[in-house]
């Protein structure tokens, strides 16, 4: 099998975490970096592998309640490019995707669709219903990427401008995830885009 990748780094140098009392031999194997130990306690959400490169944990249940997310906001874009806007308003009954595509940095307000920005003629508007199982397909995918796992900010500092991205997943008592990166990306990022093209029918990013 091959070793799982990193959802923070990429790095495949990741290694099993055994949990329980440990056996002299399992000891024997953590000495070596070969395991990690990861205590006596164990529930069904703890991580199953450790990245030895930059020592996040990962592969356990996501820790994330994305079925119950209550927005989910994904921008992807720069200042003199093409822009992509995505915005789910989670609450909303019947799910639908909002999407835009904008030129020359132009920004669209998708929370608020009637907003006149929207309007601009160069801007490309889409909105897509979701049923009810398409939902759950999609948060289910959302799940597989470990969104959880990945670092708070991916930035290739030697670009000054270029391509800045951000996505936002608000959650029930106002918690809040928050990724971002400049010219720069998590591990998963191919998946994602994927998953966006394929709900949204629009080449992004
Ligand atoms: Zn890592």
């Amino acid at each position: 099998m091959p070793k799982k990748k990193c959802p923070a780094c990429g790095s495949t140098d990741t290694v099993k975490i055994l949990y329980g009392e440990p056996t002299y031999e399992a000891y024997e194997e953590s000495e070596h970096g070969k395991i990690v130990l990861g205590g006596c306690l164990i529930s069904d959400i703890s991580p199953t592998r450790h990245c030895k490169a930059c020592g996040q944990d990962f592969g356990g249940k996501d820790l994330i309640p994305l079925y119950e997310l209550t927005a989910f906001e994904f921008y992807v874009g720069g200042y003199f490019g093409t822009s992509h806007f995505v915005y789910i308003d989670g609450k909303r009954k019947n799910k639908l995707i909002r999407y835009a595509k904008t030129p020359g940095g132009l920004y669209a307000d998708l929370k608020h669709p009637k907003n006149d920005i929207n309007f601009h003629p160069e801007i490309l508007l889409k909105e897509i219903p979701l049923l009810p199982d398409q939902w759950i397909a999609f948060i289910e995918e959302l799940i597989g990427l470990e969104i959880g796992c990945w670092r708070d900010e991916y930035c290739d500092i030697g670009v000054c401008d270029g391509t800045q991205w951000e996505l936002v997943i608000k959650l029930p008592n106002r918690y809040k995830i928050s990724k971002s990166g400049s010219n720069d990306y998590p591990p998963y990022w191919k998946r994602f885009i994927k998953i966006m093209k394929k709900y949204i029918n629009e080449d992004i990013g």
